[in-house]
């Protein structure tokens, strides 16, 4: 039987990716600090663990896996991430992580390690104008990402990729693009914009107005989780290391998205423009080199992963509610 360990198995990415290596009849060992709030997990066995804690790593990696998944990270949406009030916890924090991780498993003899890094790595200047945001990998330097989340990603995929050369370590390295779907965090500050934006939705009433930061004009492309853990691990079972893009070349602005969940839920809904963090104008993934490499492309369009996240949004809501 394959063994499989998923650091960050508490979390959105995490649960799904444990489900996912457990129908395929992967034994899992999942790390978090915590479960995840909203399914039971499906891992053999989930410990309860600080990955800032060396020791603790060392003591995870006590045998061979076959497949080692480096999602744990802190991190959230743009109220969490773009206001600055964050930074030298997710700086520390999630570089803590990887250098703990990537040093046990090198120490343990364990070599085939997936990364999560982030469209975040990608220089603000190549997103300032929201129709044509550039996104390609070879695009990352000279580097300024917008947000120290996106400093840590690419000092985190650097150091990946040193122990690659150095050590022979089988690394594979993504950038994730605002991944989406159902059992992800969609309310108390940490979420992401489909989720919030569903919950808003979902707790409205037809002809009422819902906030949106900034003017709505701002452009993103979104990837539905199943899509986005498909490609996860073709990528780890592959030989190309990346860093490459994971993610959706279906750009929508962000007042299309509140459009696109309205009509979903059948409610008529304005739009209350109000300041808030944004992050970059315009960013949308780029899939040329995740095609040629992997032959991977998303399966569905955006609005059939927004109908199944507003279903498990709306239910959450009403259960809150009730
Ligand atoms: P998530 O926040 O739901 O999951 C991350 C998990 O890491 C959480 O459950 C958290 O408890 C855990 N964690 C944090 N610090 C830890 C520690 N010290 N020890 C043990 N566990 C710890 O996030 P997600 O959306 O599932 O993202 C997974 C990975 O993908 C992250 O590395 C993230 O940066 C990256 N990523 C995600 C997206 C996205 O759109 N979701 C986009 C780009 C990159």
């Amino acid at each position: 039987m394959k063994a499989a360990l998923v650091c960050g198995a508490g979390g959105f990415i995490g649960g799904h990716l444990v489900q996912r290596l457990k129908n395929e009849g992967y034994w899992v060992r999942g790390v978090d600090l915590k479960y995840n709030p909203y399914a039971e997990t499906a891992a053999d066995d989930f410990v309860i663990a600080d990955l800032r804690d060396p020791h603790l790593c060392r003591s995870i990696v006590d045998r061979r896996f076959d497949e080692i998944y480096q999602l744990a990270a802190d991190m959230g949406g743009a109220g969490y991430i773009f206001t600055g009030e964050n930074d030298a916890n997710v700086m520390h924090n999630s570089a803590t992580i990887n250098l703990n991780m990537l040093d046990a498993c090198q120490k343990r003899n364990n070599h085939k390690i997936f990364y999560s890094s982030s469209a975040c790595a990608y220089p603000a200047y190549n997103q300032e104008d929201p129709d044509n945001p550039k996104c390609s990998e070879d695009s990352a330097y000279p580097a300024a990402p917008d947000s120290e989340y996106g400093w840590e990603k690419l000092f985190s995929e650097r150091l990946y990729m040193s122990y690659r050369r150095n050590h022979g370590m089988a690394v594979h390295v993504a950038r994730y693009h605002n991944i989406f779907g159902p059992l992800g965090t969609w309310t108390g500050g940490k979420e992401k914009a489909p989720a919030a934006i569903c919950r808003k939705v979902a707790a409205a009433r037809s002809g009422d107005a819902v906030e949106i930061w900034g003017d709505g004009k701002q452009t993103r492309s979104f990837l539905y989780i199943d899509e986005c853990v498909e490609a996860t691990t073709r990528l780890l079972r592959s030989t190309f290391p990346g860093p490459v893009n994971i993610g959706s070349e279906e750009m929508v602005t962000i007042d299309r998205l509140v459009d696109m969940v309205a009509d979903i839920a059948g409610k008529r809904i304005e739009k209350n423009h109000i300041p808030g963090p944004t992050g970059v104008r315009g960013r949308n993934s780029d899939n040329r080199l995740i095609r040629e490499k992997l032959g991977w492309e998303p399966s569905e369009p955006l609005r059939k992963g927004l109908e199944k996240t507003y279903a498990w949004i709306e239910s959450q809501v009403r259960r809150n509610a009730a």
